[in-house]
């Protein structure tokens, strides 16, 4: 079974394959040039994963996979969220989680719990949707710290293991992360469905 991820982003697309679903083939947009972006104008994570994976299953006629992610937090009614990649209309990743920074500057270390969050959906052209979440729980720290990941990582403190998420090595990120849970659930319910599945 073909199932297109609705994503340019290599990164994604080598975490996705890095779960190895057996009779799963993933594209990507890479190989379907004529879709091009997409635009994300829902206003929950839901809404714009789904919107992804149906446009991309109804160009395509196959089974899509789309997902959106952002950082909740709490102390600012659950900003950035959906908004999380064109934050304050910042340039750069440095100056969205420095904005960041700034507006939690008088918010006390107990009241500075945020998420990463991850929703995927999966949508069949037989009509079947199915959405999946994945959260990875932290606080803001108070000033950045370490060099892997990208975006919120630097500020985003996981007290468990006592450093930032951009501290991190990639291995350790990719089995906690958002997505890494979101994934493994799609993961169990594609191998599920691959199973029934004929086109
Ligand atoms: P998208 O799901 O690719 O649209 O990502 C949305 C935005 O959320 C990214 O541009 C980042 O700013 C933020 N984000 C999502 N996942 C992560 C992560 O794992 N670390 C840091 N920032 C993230």
């Amino acid at each position: 079974m073909e199932v297109v991820v609705a994503t340019r982003n290599k990164g994604k697309m080598k975490e996705i394959l890095s779960f190895g679903i057996p009779s799963v083939v993933f594209t990507s947009l890479e190989d379907y040039p004529a879709i091009g972006d997409i635009e994300e104008t829902g206003s929950t994570f839901t809404d714009n994963a789904l919107l992804k994976a149906r446009h991309v299953c109804n160009a395509t006629g196959l089974p899509a996979l789309a997902d959106d992610s952002g950082l909740v937090v709490d102390a600012l009614g659950g900003e950035p969220g959906v908004y999380s990649a064109r934050y304050g209309n910042c340039a750069t990743d440095k100056e969205r989680y420095m904005l960041l920074l700034q507006k939690m500057i008088d918010v006390p270390d107990d009241k500075r719990q945020a998420r990463f969050v991850c929703v995927m959906a999966l949508v069949f052209p037989d009509g079947r949707e199915y959405v999946e979440d994945g959260v990875c729980e932290g606080v803001i720290a108070r000033k950045p710290a370490g060099d892997n990941g990208f975006g919120y990582d630097p500020v985003f403190y996981i007290p468990e293991l006592g450093m930032t998420m951009a501290q991190l090595p990639m291995d350790v990120k990719n089995t906690i992360s958002h997505r890494a849970r979101a994934l493994q659930k799609i993961k169990r319910l594609l191998e599920k469905i691959a199973g029934e599945y004929i086109l």
